[in-house]
């Protein structure tokens, strides 16, 4: 599969999730340690990302919203090893086609900042403003001028739930970005940025009960796993409280459940599901990464070593395996 097909795979801007995490992600490139968002209606009237990153210069800002405006990969290889998370450069491009967007940037360089407004990639006007440092990005009236994919969209309450899903993660993510979510005018949840995780955990989960989570902690040759797990006493009828992030970035994986599943074993009922947030990191070369707009499905070269993996270190968070020191 070339480069091109994958990229084709990733651009669609299907559902106002897609624009938030195209926005978030670029705060995130951007150097930001602070980004607000916020949303009316599901995201489909109105998004906000405001961060205080780099900012656009203002005679760059127009070309950030022409495609291919960035180059930041070159190889197959790389959409796996790559660090930063924008790199295909047509999401600004993308959004501004079909909805009504705003920029207002400045970096902290310039006196002035700049503002464009966009309507369906055409921009209506370009001006100086006053602004602090940081982006602001405000798109309206998504696909406005595309009604046959206005109709493809679910009820507010189905989008927003995609984008709160979608927020709590990036938020776990990154326990040192201070972020802020509003949804139709009520702080949703806010982080303090102070990189502490199980802090990140309680103010975007909120529930009390989180402070029976243990921390997850343990290496092997493979790889690592650190995170926060409940007692089997905590668990949930969905696996919508389980988070898995692979070398950063949130994954669905068979195979990590199996692990998770092998490791409570026999603690847990039929159909009970504990809360489980694991960050695994391991060699990039190691596993394939499979991009969809709305899901990342991961393969490992080894499942039942991360099976192993997975399950001893959920073993000894519970305290049901003495960790073993190995000479
Ligand atoms: P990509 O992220 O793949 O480069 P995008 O279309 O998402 O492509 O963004 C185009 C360019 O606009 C980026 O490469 C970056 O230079 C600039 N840009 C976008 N968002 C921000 C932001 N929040 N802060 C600073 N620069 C940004
Ligand atoms: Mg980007």
């Amino acid at each position: 599969k070339n480069v091109a097909d994958k990229i084709a795979a990733g651009e669609v801007i299907e559902r106002p999730v897609s624009i938030v995490k195209e926005l978030v992600e670029n705060s995130i490139d951007a150097g930001a340690d602070s980004i607000v968002v916020e949303i009316k209606n599901g995201g489909k009237s109105y998004i906000r990302v405001t961060d205080n990153g780099c900012g656009i210069p203002r005679n760059e800002a127009e070309v950030a919203f022409l495609r291919h405006a960035t180059s930041k990969i070159e190889t197959a290889k790389d959409l796996n090893a790559i660090e930063t998370l924008g790199f295909r450069g047509e999401a600004l491009a993308s959004i501004a086609a079909v909805t009504h967007t705003e920029l207002i940037s400045k970096t902290k360089d310039e006196k002035i900042g700049v503002k464009l407004l966009i309507h369906g990639s055409e921009v209506l006007d370009s001006s100086g403003t006053g602004c602090p440092d940081g982006t602001t990005i405000i798109i309206t009236d998504l696909f406005y001028n595309t009604p046959a994919r206005q109709k493809f969209l679910k009820s507010d309450s189905a989008e927003s739930g995609q984008i709160i899903d979608f927020m709590s993660q990036i938020a776990l993510a990154y326990p040192n970005i201070r972020f802020r979510f509003i949804n139709n005018g009520n702080v949703t949840f806010s982080t303090t940025g102070k990189g502490d995780l199980l802090n990140a955990i309680l103010s975007v989960y909120k529930l009390s009960e989180y402070k029976d989570l243990v921390p997850v902690n343990r290496c092997d040759d493979l790889g690592s796993v650190t995170g926060y797990i409940s007692k089997p006493s905590l668990s949930r009828t969905t696996r919508r409280n389980q988070i898995f992030f692979v070398n950063g970035r949130v994954v669905s994986s068979k195979v990590i459940e199996r692990g998770v599943t092998e490791g409570y074993k026999e603690r847990l009922f039929e159909g009970r599901y504990p809360v489980v947030f694991l960050f695994i990191h391991t060699d990039p070369e190691k596993l394939d990464v499979n991009i969809h707009p709305n899901k990342r499905e991961v393969r490992f070269d080894d499942e039942s070593q991360i099976v192993e993996l997975v399950s001893t270190a959920v073993k000894e968070a519970l305290g049901t395996k003495a960790a073993v020191i190995e000479v």
